[in-house]
């Protein structure tokens, strides 16, 4: 059982040297447990924030233990009621070969015979896809018209996001990390305008958001903070709506003091952040409504797939350097 293991806390960025991989033997399930065979592992920005010993959602993963990640796997063996060898499942498991999960835990099962690929259920039909669906439909809901602006636009939950508020009628306008990335949110998933943040200093953002938004920005589906953030701030019109899904160029400690918090007050706007996981008794009805987009041709969603639990953590970084290509998962089997 190859196990992706983390052995030193990240001071910043991870380095290589803070995981080592380990070989151990395949465990032994005890009761009302399952040994899954991992196919697939969802790299996602939030594993980030369970590397460091802070108070968060979840407990930190602890240092000798491997990585925690949502995966998707076939059952080996099976205590539990409710899941027989050969059922494909998925759960907040770890990046290792083998996991044992508990009956009553995050685990569920899932069917692999409705959905183009298994990987599907880490992207479109999983915690990203479901975080697009209720970020958009329930915390934002945007209506015809308005300007909706959205950051990290073309990972795998900002491409969604924007698909979703051009669906609604919204004025879709994302920010990206480069040339291609901007054309891709234009050619491939239909946004109005593309803002390409690199090189930009928050005075540059600013003035290229003010001219992406000539009408200011009513709602805004947050990935990143930091100066993009800021910038964005200076354009929000009255009443604006900012949805804080994530702050991903925060998480590897590079703070940056958001200097127009200002602006909530003076344009009244509200600012709201918000889990997935606060959705967890409509993910089947998120699920089916994203399911049914794809199959109407409506929504289109791109996944980045890396081989070999070898490459975790080169495919892990490749969300901090940006060169995913939709959303990161890394293939076990
Ligand atoms: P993505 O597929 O969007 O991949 C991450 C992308 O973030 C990179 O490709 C890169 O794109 C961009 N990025 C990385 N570092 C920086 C930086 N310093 N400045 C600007 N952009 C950066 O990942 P996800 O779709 O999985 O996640 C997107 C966001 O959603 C994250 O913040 C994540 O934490 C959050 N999230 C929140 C959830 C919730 O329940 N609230 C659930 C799931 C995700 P580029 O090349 O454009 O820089």
């Amino acid at each position: 059982n190859r196990r992706f293991l983390l052995t030193a806390r990240p001071d910043g960025t991870p380095q290589a040297s803070d995981f080592t991989l380990a070989d151990a033997p395949v465990p032994a399930i005890g009761p009302d447990e399952i040994l899954i065979r991992n196919h697939y592992a969802s790299l996602d920005p939030a594993i980030r924030g369970w590397l460091d010993d802070v108070p968060s959602y979840l407990p930190p993963v602890e240092l000798g233990d491997a990585v925690r990640a949502t995966t998707v796997g076939v059952v080996e063996a099976s205590n539990a009621e409710g899941f027989a060898p050969g059922d494909w499942v998925m759960g907040l498991n770890k990046i290792e070969h083998y996991s044992v999960a508990k009956l009553g835990g995050f685990t569920s099962r899932i069917d692999a015979d409705i959905v183009p690929s298994v990987t599907n259920y880490l992207s479109v039909m999983g915690a990203v896809g479901l975080t697009a669906w209720f970020g958009v439909t329930e915390i934002l809901k945007p209506k015809a018209g308005e300007t909706f602006l959205i950051s990290g636009a073309a990972g795998a939950v900002g491409s969604m996001a924007g698909q979703l508020g051009k669906l609604a009628g919204a004025r879709v306008v994302g920010i990206a990390g480069g040339p291609a990335k901007c054309k891709r949110l234009i050619d491939d998933y239909g946004f109005d305008a593309a803002i390409d943040y690199r090189g930009k200093d928050v005075e540059a953002l600013t003035q290229a958001i003010g001219e992406a938004c000539p009408d200011g920005i009513d709602l805004v589906f947050e990935n990143v903070g930091g100066i993009g953030l800021d910038a964005t701030l200076t354009h929000i019109n009255p009443y604006a709506r900012i949805g804080l899904c994530g702050l991903i160029s925060e998480y590897n400690g590079e703070a940056y003091g958001t200097r127009n918090l200002w602006q909530l007050i003076a344009r009244m706007a509200t600012i709201r952040g918000f889990l997935i996981s606060e959705f967890l008794d409509r993910f089947a009805e998120g699920g089916m409504a994203m399911a049914k987009l794809v199959a109407e041709g409506k929504l289109r969603f791109d996944e980045h797939i890396d081989e070999g639990i070898d490459n975790a953590y080169p495919a892990f970084l490749r969300l901090f350097e940006g060169s995913n290509q939709g959303k990161m998962i890394l293939k076990l089997v």
